[in-house]
């Protein structure tokens, strides 16, 4: 099956089953953002990074909250952030032990019960509390504190939670009634925390994939290094690829592999020069390590060739990696010596066999080979 983004439109058959793919990617999507498996190794370091900023940031949260709920003269409120900053001194305690499930678990305990409380108080249309809950969801999804099922419950948690928040936001039988100036202080602040929150989490992923890239390399010696990687794009290099091939089953990692090949390089070196044509292949294997996961890895496969094994995912949500790959590396301007150039790849993909890995590969370079003959710019699945 070939499908390509044309214009904005996706060629596929019929209506129904582009909608029934559609569903297939939100739900691929959804197992790939759960699915980012992390090494034990890489996993300590960015784990506690991202739970200790959690916590100082909800801590600092409720110091303001603190600050506000004093100036306004709300006691119920004082004493419930009061509580939570308790809360929370105990919880960095817990994090020095590294009890880092604990930790995770309490910390989105006490969001949900504060901010119940907090609607159930305060109200919810005009002051925006409901926008913890909102970050508690994107935490599950950056803070790999526990595995994908405590994961997932806690976000069937969080939604009951954030229904019932809403289903009490309606009720005004406790409500403390405040005034239009301090529900707007509360407003601005939530919303200003809601962006920061946001802002961090989506560099925390980001470095979490950096990080991890540096340490697969770490991982080897320096001079392993120099033997398995390539010296122009300092990807890995056919050799490595073996040592991966060999330890497949103890991996215990599912692969998709693709390779994916420059269209008309050959063009490239002779329109802007051979340097040029060096300058694009690092550009491209840095575009590779900068978009994809800590978990797959890349390869220089040939010249202009690269193989590339994506972790944990199946064909289909591989095939959605790998076409958001395509078209963004599609409109990316790479600069050479003289300017700027854009350029396409065709990428062949298959399920990596651990039994029989270069019959995969092979797999791959048949269907790379039917993408050229396709026009190229394309991912053949
Ligand atoms: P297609 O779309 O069919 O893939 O066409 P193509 O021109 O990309 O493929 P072809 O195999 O005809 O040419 C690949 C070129 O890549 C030829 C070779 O000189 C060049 N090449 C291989 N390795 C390097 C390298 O390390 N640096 C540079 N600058 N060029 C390289
Ligand atoms: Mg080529
Ligand atoms: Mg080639």
């Amino acid at each position: 099956m070939a499908g390509r983004v044309l214009g904005g439109k996706v060629r596929y058959g019929l209506y129904n089953r582009a909608c029934f793919h559609m569903l297939k990617q939100l739900k691929d999507y959804i197992n790939y953002q759960f699915s980012r498996k992390i090494h034990d190794n890489e996993k300590l370091p960015f784990l506690f990074i991202s739970s200790y900023s959690v916590l100082l940031i909800s801590a600092a949260h409720h110091i303001c909250l603190l600050v506000i709920s004093s100036i306004a003269e709300i006691p119920v409120f004082i004493y419930m952030n009061l509580t939570s900053i308790f809360i929370y001194v105990g919880l960095l305690f817990l994090l020095a032990k590294k009890k880092y499930i604990l930790v995770n678990l309490l910390f989105s305990l006490e969001v949900m019960l504060f901010t119940f409380f907090s609607i159930w108080l305060l109200g919810a249309l005009d002051n925006y509390m409901i926008v913890y809950l909102l970050l508690l969801l994107m935490i599950q999804a950056v803070v790999p504190y526990g595995n994908k099922r405590i994961r997932i419950n806690m976000v069937l948690l969080i939604i009951m939670t954030i229904t019932a928040s809403i289903g009490v936001s309606f009720s005004d039988k406790h409500r403390i009634l405040l005034t239009p100036q301090i529900n707007k202080i509360f407003m601005v602040f939530n919303i200003f925390l809601f962006c920061m929150v946001t802002t961090l989490l989506i560099n925390f992923s980001n470095s979490l994939k950096i990080y991890a890239n540096k340490l697969s390399y770490l991982r080897i010696s320096d001079l392993e290094t120099k033997a398995y990687t390539d010296p122009l794009t300092q990807l890995f290099n056919r050799r490595y690829a073996d040592i991966i091939f060999n330890n497949l089953d103890n991996n215990k990692i599912n692969y998709i592999a693709a390779l994916m090949d420059i269209d008309d390089f050959k063009k490239i070196n002779d329109n802007y020069g051979h340097a040029s044509g060096d300058a694009v292949l690092e550009f491209v294997s840095r575009f590779l390590l900068k978009n994809l996961r800590k978990a797959d890895v890349v390869f220089r496969w040939g010249g202009e060739e690269f193989l590339i094994l994506l972790a944990d995912v199946n064909l289909s949500a591989a095939y959605v990696i790998l076409e958001k790959l395509r078209v963004k590396l599609s409109v990316s301007d790479i600069p050479v010596i003289k300017g700027t150039l854009r350029l396409t790849v065709t990428i062949g993909t298959a399920e990596l066999n651990p039994r029989y890995p270069f019959k995969s590969i092979d797999d791959c370079d048949k269907k790379l080979y039917r993408g050229k003959s396709l026009n190229k710019n394309v991912v053949v699945i």
